[in-house]
């Protein structure tokens, strides 16, 4: 088995912060919050967020904050939850959250729905991811009290399949992306017990291919991002023993680009930062030595979740 090429991958995440004419950098223009939500764990993963600038980094976030108080993907681009968790999330690794207006960030509350349900913008599509989203940033900022939680959960519950699984919205089919949405918001709002874990465990177990890779559906090829999203729900409901290890080590460390970093979705492939994160982040989870601990729930090291809620 190959090894995971620390210093490599820490070269091309700053590299791609560097080339901003790069092909990269123009088709994250729009996602750029993502992108450093993504780069930046991943430093922080591989112990090297240290080198980063972190007083230039906040101040990029806060100019991306609009009067609403969400957040956008880049300077003048319209807020979304899907960059404002990530804004929070970039604030927590450099423990900054101070730096935020609280009041003006649980407006997020303002976008649940009669039925429990979310939306990610003013636009108003519903998806579980948005309810994931919400709960997760609202209790990254001790304000989950500003939503009904009982109704998030029962919206969540709903959107449970006969497979064990959970889709984007009621009836909707179980993907493992939507799963590691929805056991996250239950189990950061305690209420894993809606789970049927071994149902669950068996559908996620059927995920992974003989290559070892997981996938995200049935008959879908295998992906190093479903590495993350799998593994970290079948940790949360206490199943991980159930694949082989091993194997999906080898495979995400066959997606490396081993002479210039980064990882890709599956080997041979470009590399991306996305992938590059949910790579590292999945052999985190799979306690791969010399890598910091992630909490499978809010997808930030456990070192920084400990310092939000336990203060240290
Ligand atoms: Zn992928």
């Amino acid at each position: 088995m190959g090894e995971l090429k620390f210093g490599k991958h820490v070269k091309y995440i700053f590299s791609i912060e560097k080339e901003k004419d790069g092909f990269e950098s123009v088709v994250m223009e729009h996602l750029r919050m993502n992108g450093a939500y993504w780069g930046l764990t991943t430093l922080d993963v591989l112990g090297k967020l240290g080198a980063v600038d972190q007083d230039e980094v906040v101040s990029w976030i806060m100019q991306c904050q609009h009067e609403s108080g969400g957040f956008g993907g880049n300077i003048g681009h319209d807020p979304h939850v899907l960059y404002t968790l990530s804004a929070i999330q970039v604030l927590a690794l450099f423990d900054k959250i101070d730096v935020l207006d609280v009041e003006k960030l649980v407006d997020i509350s303002s976008l649940q729905n009669e039925d429990g349900s979310f939306t990610g913008d003013i636009w108003g599509e519903t998806d579980t991811r948005f309810s994931y989203i919400a709960i997760s940033s609202l209790a990254i900022l001790q304000r989950l009290d500003k939503i009904n939680v009982e109704r998030a959960v029962k919206y969540i519950v709903s959107c449970k399949n006969l497979d064990g699984g959970f889709g984007c919205t009621p009836g909707a089919e179980s993907h493992a992306g939507q799963i590691f949405c929805c056991v996250g918001a239950l189990a950061i709002t305690g209420s894993l017990h809606h789970v049927d874990k071994d149902l669950l465990g068996w559908w996620l177990c059927e995920r992974q291919v003989k290559s070892g890779g997981l996938n995200g559906q049935p008959e879908k090829l295998p992906d190093v991002c479903y590495s993350w999203w799998v593994l970290s729900s079948l940790i949360m409901i206490d199943r991980v023993h159930w694949i082989d290890k091993d194997k999906l080590i080898e495979f995400i460390l066959d997606c490396q680009d081993r002479e210039n970093g980064g990882i890709s979705d599956r080997p041979d492939d470009a590399v991306d930062i996305f992938h590059t994160y949910f790579g590292v982040a999945g052999l985190s989870l799979l306690e791969y030595p010399g890598l910091k601990a992630i909490d499978p729930a809010y997808a930030l090291p456990v070192d920084v979740v400990n310092r939000i809620f336990l203060g240290k």
